[in-house]
């Protein structure tokens, strides 16, 4: 699909980097694994976050800390601002046990606990019009696709599709469209993803000159990338991105 007859396209935007201190204020279970999270904090005044699919990153002490140093030695993950205001932040998390930091601490940490806040500093904005939308994802990413959603014009075609565990595990998305929910059960993550991804044909594409996001455990770049293949979708039309790999901690996804 070449640029010329495209309506849209994905422009790099830099914001400067900040780092904040906030305090965890309230937590709100949506599925037994998955919980969001409310930050709060003067700090917060001018946060900014220009792409659906950006990051920022967070810092999580293991215990109560006396200066900004300590707290940016502390370690870090990437997560997506899902919405702010002045002095507050909404972060949800994919709770996928004990291991780890950032998913234990959204879990169990007590309220008023101090994290740290540095970014986003880079944004890819989607400017224009896309004539049609596919964003899939597993819990990772459904801040980011919540926000793409929000864009999502109501006439335009769109698929978006969501891999959870179960039925049970699903939460609710405002969309113009209805959510597809695939279950993975017992098989390893992404796997419900990567069998709807090899299943769509080059008839199978959404609409014209379509928007592409797909993100989830980083075996979903390979498939991911072959439709954008089929489909003729230029890889400046997507965003096709492992938000985490199975048994390696800190995963940090190419930019
Ligand atoms: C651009 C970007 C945006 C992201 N936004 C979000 C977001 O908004 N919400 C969100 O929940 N995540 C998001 N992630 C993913 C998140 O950064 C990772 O899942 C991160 O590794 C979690 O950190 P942790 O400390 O809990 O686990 P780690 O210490 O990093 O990993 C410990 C172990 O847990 C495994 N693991 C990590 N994540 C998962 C998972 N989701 N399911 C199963 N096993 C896992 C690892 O493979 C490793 O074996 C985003 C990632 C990127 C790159």
């Amino acid at each position: 699909m070449s640029d010329v007859k495209s309506g849209f396209s994905i422009e790099r935007r830099g914001l400067e980097l900040r780092f904040r201190m906030v305090t965890l204020t309230a937590r709100e279970w949506l599925a037994p694994d998955f919980v969001r999270v409310r930050l709060t904090g003067d700090d917060l005044e001018g946060f900014d976050s220009l792409g659906a699919d950006d990051h920022m990153r967070l810092f999580f002490p293991a215990g109560p800390v006396d200066s900004v140093e300590e707290l940016r030695a502390s370690p870090s993950r990437e997560y997506t601002p899902l919405a702010w205001g002045p002095d507050w932040l909404d972060v949800e998390f994919a709770v996928h046990g004990d291991e780890g930091v950032a998913a234990p601490w959204a879990a169990s940490a007590p309220l008023g606990s101090t994290i740290g806040v540095g970014g986003p500093r880079g944004s890819a904005v989607v400017t224009g019009t896309p004539g049609s939308w596919l964003l899939v994802g597993d819990e990772t990413a459904i801040p980011a696709i919540r926000r793409f959603a929000a864009l999502l014009p109501a006439e335009a075609p769109a698929r978006i599709v969501i891999e959870t565990v179960s039925a049970g595990r699903e939460v609710e998305i405002e969309a113009p469209v209805a959510v597809e929910w695939v279950h993975r059960g017992d098989a390893p993550a992404g796997s419900a993803l990567i069998s709807l991804l090899e299943s769509l044909s080059a008839d199978d594409v959404i609409g014209d000159d379509p928007f592409v996001f797909i993100a989830a455990e980083q075996s979903i770049v390979k498939p991911g990338r072959a439709l954008l293949e089929r489909w003729g979708v230029d890889t400046a039309h997507a965003v096709v991105k492992g938000y985490w790999k199975r048994g390696e901690a800190e995963y940090h996804a190419p930019h």
